[in-house]
């Protein structure tokens, strides 16, 4: 299983900033002691061709040449720099790296990074600054055009625990494109915007009532769309121990939804690209534990695949 990774490219953060940037280091570290089956790649830098498929030229311009004005950078929550130019354009990279070795016959491969959903055509927010999911769906659509009469059918899984709303202003009205979102009806962003299949979660919400919402939004999934590719946004957030997820459930439980939405990929026989979204434990270690059960998953069912 090929996985692609930009944690060595780091932006500078002034100290206390909420941003757990060190989980991406130490989510690599880990997987290459505890899963060495796992391919580990650099990501590359997306060009500036590839983001216009989703973003407006204004807003790309603004990001390349550090003009983003202070209020742009308040909503992304991240202050512009060298650096964070360059961790977004890798960001992005890896999973179009990913999803293009899904296609090739990978059936699942991972960003470690990436899962940046709050990002609109024509500004950042939320920790979000170009949507990397929608941009490597529209390209993948175009390589597959080469090739092919038919348009690529993408469905979007967004399990993190925020809404997906920029994926949904960006596929908002395109038929190709499925996105479902399960999320914290009261977590941010206090504005929702409209995906093809919204799932709303109260707080508290624990694994039982997770589960059959799930179960709900894949059924959806199931009787109004068929996919040839997955983007899996595998957010930790959910997580009892996150504390900035409002739900609560276990460690079991969000196994239990991993395996749930890979069980689904392969009896549909549908590549899937995962990224990791968010996740922002009281401890760093509940996150990466249960990033590390999400990739433990993901190489059983990619194992399962290629027998
Ligand atoms: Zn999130």
């Amino acid at each position: 299983m090929q996985a692609f990774y930009a944690d060595h490219f780091v932006l500078p953060l002034p100290s206390g900033h909420r941003f757990p940037m060190q989980k991406y280091a130490m989510l690599r570290e880990r997987l290459m002691a505890q899963m060495p089956t796992i391919e580990m790649h650099e990501a590359l830098p997306i060009s500036t061709s590839e983001l216009s498929l989703v973003h407006t030229t204004g807003y790309i311009e603004a990001v390349f040449d550090g003009s983003l004005n202070p209020s742009q950078q308040r909503e992304i929550g991240f202050p512009w720099s060298p650096g964070m130019l360059e961790r977004a354009c890798r960001s992005v990279g890896g999973t179009v790296l990913a999803a293009r070795a899904a296609i090739k016959g990978g059936w699942i491969a991972a960003n470690l990074a990436g899962g940046t959903h709050h990002s609109h055509a024509d500004r950042g927010s939320g920790f979000c600054v170009f949507n990397d999911v929608a941009v490597a769906a529209r390209q993948m659509q175009r390589e597959h055009a080469h090739h092919s009469q038919h348009t690529l059918q993408v469905a979007v899984i967004d399990l993190d625990v925020h809404q997906g709303d920029g994926t949904a202003c960006i596929f908002a009205g395109d038929a190709s494109v499925f996105t479902l979102s399960l999320h914290g009806a009261k977590n941010f962003p206090a504005r929702k915007q409209t995906s093809d299949c919204d799932i709303e979660l109260p707080d508290g919400c624990q694994d039982v009532a997770y589960l059959e919402a799930l179960e709900q939004g894949l059924d959806q999934l199931a009787r109004r769309f068929c996919p040839d590719l997955i983007f899996y946004l595998a957010g930790a957030d959910p997580h009892e121990g996150d504390r900035l997820g409002r739900l609560a459930v276990s460690d079991d439980g969000m196994q239990a939804r991993d395996r749930r939405v890979f069980d689904w990929a392969f009896q549909h026989r549908v590549p899937l690209v995962m990224t990791m979204a968010g996740g922002y434990g009281h401890d760093i270690e509940s996150t990466l534990r249960v990033q590390l059960n999400t990739y433990r998953i993901a190489l059983q069912y990619w194992q399962r695949l290629r027998s």
